[in-house]
């Protein structure tokens, strides 16, 4: 068994829909180079937003494997629990160091969330210590994030992360991002803070929110007047990534409390530290017969070889004058986003600190792209094409490069951006078999195919006249198109539709069964008949079966059954073998009352999973026309901004060649035939 297929076998992957993960092949990395990421295959990626937020100084610094190999010849890990360490000790005293002046403590712990968990615990046992036992309210920024154990989603307000959790969370009050809404948080609640938590001078998993200038320097200030701790939160800000060593030092604070993680040890090894002021620890030495102790430790806190990375990070910003280059690398940043990226016609806003960066997407103005939709997803999906990794917060799309990102990758990262979002916002897909999504299921090693996917919203609503107009004008522009059409129901004897496409593609000389496999006599629902044949179809029979027909020709028209979900078994449906066979699809909807919502709510499925739509073409079905034909296109466009293509009218007499024209004179066939001589 082969990477990819142990890694859908045996991963749980963190904030991955794991039902769409398992349906595409993975991108497995294998090694790293400097600001490369490379792939099982030799494929190099730029690490566009630094292995989530991490990554400093690049991946395989000499400096850092070579302090972790030292720290390694002498001992990987030891206990922090009434034990010391060297590294340990050094790491504390460089911290102290280079922290806001004032910070003089460290605790080491090993993750983002539990830096952040440590400080809330300390901030309340402090408050508790200090006889303030009613002050046990934290008080938190509107769509905050802080990781993912309990104590941190308590101070979370990023809805979809955390609702699932709500009942296991202890209440928090959350506050805007603005100076007048702080101070009235603090008059009406001063008195029961234990501490005001905030990620300072911008929100990173929030979507690169920046917040007014002053407004850290405000919170300090009413801090002070009330009693409360401010605990800072540079987990993602931290180290760099913001222009400063600590995005505190921008507005001259510090904090009481400071949390540490991500790039702390360059992004190598998982270490994270809270810091605290000297008043917060000697709270906690009490009188010797107090017998004090901070109760939370954890098994790595203090990693040796964690830390001896970590100190080989900050000896880099020295000796590599890290910071002293950042200023020439945001310039040029910002330049490039204004010049390839803001003009973008979807592109809301570009928010930009330091190399922090979110490019907020938006379908106009005033309409947000909804969450069925997955456009940042879809833009870091497409950029990989161009050999860069990203990675979305929902229509926001991130960049975050390490802090050793040269110009000219800094010029790719964003090139391929502006074509990704390009890419990604156009209705179609601007060129069809150039957005075949990532290699189909089971086909990976194969040649994508060439063709058209015909999908219905419904069943009987003119897919098979559709084909055979379709086929007649391919055949027409010089291709030998092969029609397949994996299951027919109601052929009873012959699956007749299938035949109609067949004769339509001028290929009777090919057997019924490369054209349509499966036919059964009942008229029902695929999967049904399937089972009252004593069959059940599969995913991998029928894409075996579509390769099979492919091989008599050089372009292939598949009319999938009934609609979109139409169900070829109890867990495969069309929309499954679309995805699976990678060709663009048309959506084919009768032009009747009734389709505007059934052709919207198909679009959105079709969205949702990602599949490449070309179109929706209307189908007048019937001779008599009725009050709404004209408009429903009109309005399935309005709602969707889907690409309509236009409207087959209704012939009495539909030869193909009859089809063939009255697609050609009513409907934007260019876009199924992108490439066709
Ligand atoms: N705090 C902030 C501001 C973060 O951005 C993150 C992670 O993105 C965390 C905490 C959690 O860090 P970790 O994933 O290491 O637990």
């Amino acid at each position: 068994m082969n990477l990819d297929d142990l890694d859908r076998r045996y991963l749980w992957h963190p904030f991955t829909p794991m039902r769409e993960w398992l349906a595409e092949p993975p991108l497995v990395i294998e090694r790293a180079e400097g600001n490369e990421l490379i792939d099982t295959q030799g494929r190099r990626y730029l690490d566009g937003v630094s292995s989530l937020w991490v990554n400093v100084h690049g991946h395989g610094h000499r400096a850092i494997n070579a302090a972790i190999a030292e720290q390694l010849g002498k001992v990987a890990h030891t206990t922090l629990l009434g034990l010391a360490s060297t590294p340990s000790i050094l790491l504390a005293e460089k911290l102290v160091s280079i922290a806001p002046p004032g910070l003089s403590r460290v605790f080491f712990s090993d993750s983002g969330s539990t830096a952040v968990e440590v400080a809330l615990k300390i901030a309340f046992q402090f408050q508790q210590l200090r006889g303030f036992s009613r002050r046990a309210t934290f008080l938190a920024l509107q769509n905050a994030y802080h990781g993912d154990t309990i104590g941190s989603v308590s101070l979370g307000g990023i809805d979809t992360f955390h609702r699932i959790f709500q009942p296991l969370l202890f209440h928090t009050i959350h506050v805007t991002p603005t100076i007048d809404d702080l101070q009235q948080a603090f008059s009406n609640h001063g008195h029961e803070l234990a501490a005001f938590v905030l990620e300072p001078v911008l929100q990173g998993a929030a979507g690169m929110l920046l917040q007014p200038p002053g407004f850290l320097r405000q919170a300090r200030s009413l801090c002070n007047q009330h009693g409360v701790l401010l605990v800072a939160d540079e987990v993602a800000t931290g180290f760099g990534r913001t222009g400063t060593m600590f995005a505190c030092q921008q507005e001259g604070v510090t904090p009481d409390l400071l949390a540490l993680a991500k790039g702390l040890s360059g992004g190598y090894l998982p270490v994270a530290a809270t810091m605290a002021t000297d008043e917060i620890f000697h709270q906690f030495l009490g009188l010797p017969e107090d017998r004090l102790t901070f109760f939370h430790g954890h098994s790595f806190g203090g990693n040796a070889l964690g830390c001896a990375a970590a100190l080989a990070s900050l000896d880099l910003f020295e000796h590599e004058h890290t910071l002293a280059n950042l200023p020439p690398k945001i310039a040029a940043l910002r330049a490039r986003l204004n010049e390839k990226i803001s003009p973008l016609p979807h592109v809301y806003e570009v928010r930009q600190k330091g190399l922090m960066v979110g490019i907020d997407l938006r379908r106009s103005r005033s309409h947000a792209y909804s969450p069925q939709e997955a456009i940042g997803a879809r833009v870091c999906r497409i950029v990989r094409r161009h050999g860069v990794i990203l990675r979305p917060l929902g229509s926001v799309v991130v960049l975050m490069p390490p802090l050793s990102i040269t110009p000219a990758q800094i010029d790719r990262i964003v090139d391929a951006t502006a074509a990704a979002i390009t890419e990604a916002t156009s209705d179609p897909p601007l060129t069809l078999s150039a957005t075949l999504p990532s290699p189909p299921l089971h086909s990976t090693a194969l040649e994508p195919l060439r063709g058209i996917f015909l999908v219905g919203t419904d069943t009987g609503v003119g897919k098979t006249t559709v084909g055979v107009g379709l086929l007649a004008l391919a055949r027409a522009r010089g291709f030998a198109p092969v029609p397949f059409k994996p299951v027919e129901t109601g052929a009873a004897p012959d699956p007749e539709d299938a035949l109609r496409l067949r004769s339509a593609a001028g290929r009777d000389d090919l057997p019924r069964e490369i054209i349509c496999p499966y036919a059964f006599p009942t008229p029902v629902a695929p999967a049904l008949a399937a089972e009252q044949a004593s069959t059940r179809l599969t995913l991998a029979d029928i894409l075996a079966a579509a390769r099979r027909a492919a091989a008599h020709g050089d372009f292939l028209l598949v009319e999938s059954a009934g609609g979109v979900l139409s169900p070829y078994s109890e867990d495969l449906t069309a929309a499954d073998v679309a995805a699976a066979l990678g060709l663009p699809l048309l959506l084919v909807a009768r032009n009747t009352l009734g389709t505007i919502n059934h052709t919207a709510l198909a679009v959105a499925e079709l969205r949702r999973r990602h599949l490449p739509l070309a179109g929706v073409l209307f189908v007048n079905t019937t001779a008599e026309s009725t009050p709404d034909r004209a408009h429903n296109p009109r309005f399935v466009h309005a709602l969707t901004a889907v690409r309509v293509l236009g409207t087959l009218p209704f012939l009495p007499l539909p030869t193909s060649d009859g089809l063939a024209a009255a697609l050609r004179a009513n409907v934007e066939v260019d876009v199924v035939f992108p490439n066709l001589k």
